[in-house]
């Protein structure tokens, strides 16, 4: 013998007569959830991010991913900035030490000319 089926939502029993589904909801509730699922359905489509990470894990998990990836790229950048600033630093003492080697040199090539020409005279 077939018990009437008894509504999911307002556990009244309800007649087959619209055709919907006999397991679920009665005909009053079934067109309440229809609603409700529509209304969902607007908020899915208008939500950011935020609030459909707050609803679904996959989400969330997804946007923490990426967080973590840009925490350690904003670290990455620290890290070579300051390696940057480190090298700049280093490159500016090496032109300094450059020009003065090029002073040393271009006195030391004066004198050694000047040694040629005595040297030339004496001979
Ligand atoms: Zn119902």
């Amino acid at each position: 013998m077939n018990e009437p089926p008894v509504c999911a939502r307002c556990e009244e029993e309800y007649s087959l007569d619209f055709g919907l589904d006999p397991t679920r909801y009665c005909h009053e509730c079934a067109h309440a959830k229809v609603y409700e699922l529509e209304e969902e359905l607007n908020q899915w489509k208008t939500w950011g991010i935020v609030e459909i990470a707050v609803r679904n894990p996959n989400v969330a998990s997804y946007m923490q991913e990426w967080e973590d990836r840009t925490t350690k790229a904003e670290a990455e950048v620290e890290r070579l900035k300051n390696d940057l600033e480190k090298t700049e630093a280093l490159l500016h003492i090496a032109n300094e030490e450059r020009t003065k080697l090029r002073g040393n040199l271009a006195m030391a090539e004066y004198a050694l000319g000047l040694k040629q020409k005595i040297k030339e005279k004496n001979v």
